[in-house]
């Protein structure tokens, strides 16, 4: 037994130090086990892995950038250490969930509580015993809905603890990094789900960019929830629409006309974007039309 332990001792001591020479963080040191790494700059999670992955191919992409100070990771538990989610109404049967202090890219989902099941908007990365239960009270989780890869976040993990499926439009599937056989895949131009929610697929800033219909938001007049498919801007009357954000990547004349006519169908007075309090609240298909219309204006100079 003596020897056992002895042997034991030595090959913890002898790994760490193998881990001290390779200079790697403490966060590699957790690494020896299993574990689902996130990048830090997006917010990703990964497939389980022993060691971090070599990098992050949605941070690669010209619609993202690597960290300035280099590619970073953690894990859910690492996270949870010195993060918290704040939960608060963006509306009524709408609970705007994010992390404090600001993680990633600083974006929050939405709970919307309808009476056939509650359908998750958009994800974050962190997921703590305290979100569970909020959530839990409020009737917890039928489906995870997502606009586009850089709100897949820890989509997978959410699932699994609330027992949910997740709707992603295919055309976006090589940007999963997690897999999961919760994931169904959907195709085309618009998938009804129920109590009248509607998945749109807009296209733009990702192929498989994808917007919510929700009939009963706004007093039932209506409301789109968006990520940054339709974006709302600073001045809360008006949205734009681009390749990349942070690189600054228009879109052509053609992917605005093909959000216009996506969403053409559906009445809406208000909508809800990827972040705390940027939402159009009135009059907000008015609001697409006059920024689009500007938009088109100003790429054709
Ligand atoms: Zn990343
Ligand atoms: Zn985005």
């Amino acid at each position: 037994m003596e020897v056992v332990r002895r042997a034991t001792i030595a090959t913890a001591s002898t790994m760490r130090r193998t881990i001290d020479c390779l200079k790697l963080s403490e966060i590699a040191l957790e690494s020896i086990i299993i574990e689902n790494f996130i990048c830090m700059q997006c917010g990703t999670q990964f497939a389980e892995s022993a060691q971090p992955p070599p990098s992050c191919p949605i941070c690669e992409d010209e619609r993202q950038f690597v960290r300035h100070a280099g590619q970073k990771w953690t894990t859910l538990k690492w996270l949870a250490t010195d993060h918290h989610n704040r939960l608060e109404e963006e509306a009524p049967r709408l609970l705007g969930i994010d992390t404090k202090p600001e993680f990633a890219i600083g974006q929050r989902a939405l709970l919307l509580q309808s009476p056939g099941g509650n359908l998750l908007w958009d994800c974050i990365s962190l997921l703590d015993n305290e979100t569970i239960a909020e959530v839990n009270a409020r009737g917890g989780i039928r489906v995870i809905a997502i606009s586009h890869p850089h709100f897949y976040s820890s989509m997978t993990e959410w699932a699994e603890r609330f027992d949910a499926q997740i709707f992603l439009h295919a055309a976006d599937r090589e940007w999963i990094m997690r897999k999961s056989r919760r994931i169904q895949f959907w195709e085309g131009t618009t998938l009804p789900l129920w109590d009248g929610l509607t998945l749109i697929n807009c296209g733009g800033h990702f192929e498989g960019g994808t917007v919510l219909h929700w009939p009963a938001g706004a007093n039932g007049q209506g409301a789109l929830l968006t990520g940054d498919i339709i974006t709302v801007v600073q001045d809360h009357r008006y949205v734009s629409f681009m390749r990349s954000y942070p690189n600054l990547i228009p879109l052509g004349a053609a992917a605005i006309h093909r959000i216009l006519e996506r969403i053409e169908p559906f009445s809406f007075e208000q909508i809800y974007g990827g972040w705390w309090k940027a939402n159009v609240l009135a009059d907000a298909k008015a609001a697409v039309a006059r920024s689009a219309e500007r938009y088109l204006r100003w790429i054709a100079v």
